[in-house]
């Protein structure tokens, strides 16, 4: 089946696919090629506050379904989404520039997350806690919190819907979302998923166009009880602002730094593959990717060693070619972030040992890079490259290595290789971060809590946590 069978150019509104009230569309190209695949809608606020409207008259029905029912059709888009794999990766390949492989595996984790939350929302339970007197009984029960915004960024468009939509909906909420305009595509295309396993017509809406007028309208609602939010810090500090005024519970994926430490013990084959792909992933462009890669000095010329004859091999291209480790960035103003950096720390005497420009693949492709000789004054150690760009700094102390690693607004996730287990309780009380990865480079999966500390956010997606962000939790006192 053909990409194009989930390429839809229309919002998803009360179960009708509909264009903007304007009539105006925005382009959408492929990262890769330059060349336009598709329009979407260049909706703003009237349409988006008929899908609130929608969504709040499915709410009721939505909520009241029998939980079995609602599980099965969770269990339903699971299939949907697994049966439709490789068009829906190629469809992300196409519109975000991954590598094929990785688009098919983001779908994936993506199903993933339906599955957990339909297994999960089977256990949301309640307690009843012992009264203090006689003649009392405190019952504690759940409850979905009502209509949703979601909205997302254009760096992994398929699965950071399925955090949101996939727990919303188990729990009984109705959506209202916007996809990045980027990456459009994936986030309609679980419109239309959901429509075909036959959630109820407004249980899931989804727009395209303006970021300020969809999400105005999202904030200035009381209706929409719970704004998720994944995308940049600055943009969620404003949205956190405009919570204030309908007190919504907000949750919020932000920006990451995250540190990657090398200790003289680690298993150094170990840790350059961990770093590989950490750093690497979706050409350096996910929150959790390694930012500030700090080797002890025991093992510092025999790590950067290893990782260029690692990072030397990549092939570059278009991900939908045969082979493809890393596809073109997002956009122009993604690689001249990356140039900037570079010009920044080769003036403060960091030394490029593999890499520093452009792709011979084209413009938005950049050659993985790796900079040697990094220091903490260097602007990469306080901002987040989001490129295919490793600043491998050298320490020797391992307080001095965890205070680097912590000296940062930003909280999400943070790597250590170390085999020594009373460092590793250090590192755990110690490392001021969301997530830790110890001997490993890839933390995520659906069973666990995922989410940052300090500016990288609040709340988590994923584990038993990120159900209960979508629910309520409602005291009932009975007397006796
Ligand atoms: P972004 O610029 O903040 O955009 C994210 C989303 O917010 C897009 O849908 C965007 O719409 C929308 N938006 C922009 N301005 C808005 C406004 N004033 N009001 C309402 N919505 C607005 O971030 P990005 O560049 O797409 O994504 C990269 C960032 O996301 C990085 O910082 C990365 O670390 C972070 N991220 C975090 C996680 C996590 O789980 N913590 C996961 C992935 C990414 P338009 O596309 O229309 O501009």
């Amino acid at each position: 089946m053909s990409y194009k069978t989930y390429l839809k150019e229309a919002n998803f509104v009360a179960g009708e696919w509909i264009g903007a009230d304007s009539g105006k569309t925005i382009d959408v190209t492929n990262p890769a090629t330059g060349e336009v695949i598709g329009t979407i809608p260049n909706s703003g606020r009237a349409e988006t506050e008929r899908a609130i409207a929608a969504a709040q008259e499915t709410f009721g029905e939505l909520s009241a379904m029998p939980l079995l029912e609602r599980v099965g059709l969770l269990w339903k888009l699971h299939d949907a989404l697994m049966d439709n794999q490789d068009s829906l990766g190629e469809l992300l390949t196409v519109e975000m520039g991954k590598p094929l492989a990785e688009a098919k595996g983001e779908v994936a984790i993506g199903a993933a997350y339906v599955r957990w939350f339909a297994e999960e929302v089977r256990r949301a339970k309640g307690e009843i806690v012992p009264a203090p007197g006689n003649g009392r009984r405190i019952v504690v029960t759940k409850h979905p919190i009502g209509v949703v915004g979601m909205i997302t960024p254009w760096n992994f468009p398929s699965s950071m819907l399925a955090r949101k939509v996939a727990p919303a909906l188990a729990a009984g909420c109705t959506v209202v979302a916007k996809p990045a305009t980027a990456t459009p595509y994936s986030g309609l295309a679980w419109a239309e998923l959901c429509d075909e396993v036959g959630f109820p017509k407004g249980s899931v809406n989804i727009l395209t166009g303006s970021a300020r007028e969809i999400g105005g309208a999202m904030m200035d609602s009381p209706v929409v009880r719970k704004l998720t939010f994944t995308g940049s810090t600055e943009v969620g500090k404003e949205l956190i602002r405009q919570s204030a005024d309908t007190v919504k519970k907000v949750s919020m994926e932000l920006g990451g730094n995250a540190p990657f430490l090398v200790f003289d013990d680690a298993d150094i084959d170990a840790a350059v593959q961990g770093a590989m792909v950490s750093k690497y992933r979706n050409a350096g462009q996910t929150c959790v990717c390694a930012n500030r890669i700090y080797v002890q000095a025991g093992v510092h010329d025999e790590f950067v060693e290893k990782l260029k004859v690692e990072t030397a091999k990549m092939k570059v291209g278009d991900g939908r070619e045969d082979g493809v480790e890393q596809g073109p960035m997002i956009d122009m103003d993604g690689v001249e972030k990356v140039e900037e950096l570079l010009a920044d720390a080769t003036q403060k005497g960091g030394k490029i040992v593999l890499g520093g420009g452009r792709h011979e693949k084209g413009k938005s492709f950049f050659e993985p890079t790796i900079v040697t000789e990094a220091t903490q004054d260097m602007r990469f150690a306080k901002e987040e490259i989001f490129g295919p760009l490793a600043p491998v700094f050298r320490f020797e102390d391992e307080d001095d290595a965890i205070a680097w690693a912590n000296d940062t607004d930003f909280g999400l996730a943070s790597y250590a290789y170390t085999r020594d287990i009373g460092r590793i309780w250090k590192l755990n009380e110690q490392l001021q971060y969301g997530m830790i990865g110890i001997n490993s480079g890839l933390i995520t999966t659906v069973e666990a809590p995922f989410g940052g500390v300090k500016e990288s956010g609040l709340g988590k997606e994923g584990g038993s946590q990120g159900l209960e962000d979508y629910l309520d939790t409602k005291y009932t006192a009975i007397d006796f």
